[in-house]
C-alpha cells in the first residue's frame, strides 16, 4: 500500500514540476514576441511523438578510423531566435554570446560547417565532406538571423541554413516598426542573406506554421487523402510562386513545422520538388556515400545548457 503511494508520488512530482515550469517558459516565448510559440511547440511535438532520445550521445556509433571517407557522422543543430532582449532568456531563445560560444566550440573541436546541398552531394557520390561536418539550421526566419547571426557567421567563417515561412516574410514587409527581438525577415532581407553566401534557404511551409486547425503540415484528423494532398500541394505551390516572385531559391529543402508529419507527407512534398527533409528527431545522423539521403535528425539548441553541456550531452566533441 505504502509502496503504491510512494510510486504514485514519484510519478506525480515530476508532472507537477512540468506543469509549473511550462507556463513560465511559454510566457518568456510570448514576451520575445514569438506569439505562436513555434519553438516550444516544435520541441513539445517532438517529445509527444516520442522522437527525442534525451541523450543523442547514446545513439552515436563508434568512429571508424578505417572507413576511408565513405561514412560521416553529422550533427544537425536547430536554432531559432538569437537575441539579447532581457526577457528573452527562455530555454528556446539563445543569446548571441552563447551562439558565438557554440561556433568557437565547434571550431576548436575540428568541426566545419557545411550546407545541406553538400550532404546531398556526398550521399549521391558526387561530393566530399570534411572529416567532421556540422550543419547549423535556423527555423522560422527571424529578423535577428540577419542582425545578430550573420555577423557571427562571418566572424567565424561559418555557414548555416535558413528555413523561412512564406507568409511571415510577406507580412514582415508591411510592418511599420521592426525589432531584432521579435520581427521576421522580409523577402529583401532573405535575399541579402542568400546573397551573402553564408545562408542556404529552405522552406518551412508557405502558411502551415500553426498548431490549428492542423498541426503544422500534418494531416488533420478525419481529413481524406485527397483533401490532405490538395492542401499540402496548394501550400507548396504558394511557396514556389512566392519564391519565384521574390527571387529566392528555397525549392530543395523542407523543414517540418514542429516536426509534425503524416504517413504520406514526404511523398507529396517530393512530388512538389523538395529533396532534403528536416525533422525534429533529436539524434546524430550517420550518412553513407552512394546511399539516399535520409530525412535528417536535428538537435534543438536549448538555452538551458551551456555550450559545453549541450555539446557533450549530444556527443559533439
Ligand atoms: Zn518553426
Amino acid at each position: 500500500m505504502f509502496a503504491h503511494i510512494r510510486l504514485r508520488a514519484k510519478l506525480l512530482l515530476p508532472l507537477g514540476a512540468a506543469v509549473l515550469f511550462f507556463p513560465a517558459a511559454l510566457l518568456l516565448c510570448f514576451r520575445c514576441g514569438n506569439q505562436t510559440d513555434p519553438v516550444g511547440a516544435e520541441r513539445r511535438n517532438a517529445v509527444a511523438a516520442g522522437q527525442t532520445t534525451g541523450n543523442a550521445a547514446q545513439a552515436l556509433p563508434p568512429r571508424n578510423k578505417t572507413d576511408e571517407g565513405n561514412t560521416r557522422t553529422v550533427p544537425v543543430l536547430m536554432y531559432h531566435s538569437v537575441c539579447d532582449h532581457p526577457t528573452a532568456r527562455s530555454v528556446y531563445i539563445l543569446s548571441p554570446a552563447a551562439f558565438r560560444e557554440d561556433l568557437r566550440y565547434l571550431s576548436v573541436h575540428g568541426y566545419q560547417t557545411v550546407f545541406l546541398r553538400d550532404l546531398l552531394a556526398f550521399a549521391g557520390g558526387t561530393g566530399t565532406l570534411p572529416e567532421k561536418p556540422v550543419v547549423l539550421t535556423f527555423d522560422d526566419g527571424f529578423y535577428n538571423n540577419l542582425t545578430n547571426v550573420l555577423p557571427l557567421l562571418k566572424e567565424a567563417d561559418a555557414k548555416a541554413e535558413l528555413n523561412i515561412v512564406g507568409r511571415y516574410a510577406d507580412n514582415a514587409g508591411k510592418e511599420q516598426y521592426r525589432s531584432p527581438d521579435y520581427s521576421y525577415l522580409t523577402w529583401e532581407e532573405i535575399r541579402t542573406l542568400q546573397g551573402s553566401g553564408r545562408f542556404e534557404i529552405g522552406s518551412h511551409t508557405y502558411d502551415m506554421h500553426a498548431l490549428s486547425p492542423r498541426n503544422g503540415c500534418a494531416r488533420e484528423k478525419g481529413e481524406s487523402d485527397e483533401a490532405y494532398e490538395n492542401a499540402l500541394k496548394a501550400d507548396a505551390a504558394a511557396m514556389r510562386e512566392a519564391m519565384l516572385r521574390e527571387q529566392t531559391d528555397a525549392t530543395l529543402i523542407f523543414a517540418y513545422p514542429y516536426g509534425a508529419k503524416s504517413r504520406n507527407t514526404q511523398t507529396i512534398l517530393e512530388q512538389a520538388g523538395f529533396t532534403v527533409f528536416l525533422t525534429c528527431d533529436e539524434r546524430l545522423n550517420v550518412l553513407s556515400k552512394n546511399s539516399p539521403l535520409p530525412p535528417l535528425c536535428r538537435i534543438n539548441r536549448t538555452a538551458a545548457l551551456t555550450t559545453e553541456e549541450f555539446m557533450k550531452k549530444n556527443g559533439i566533441g
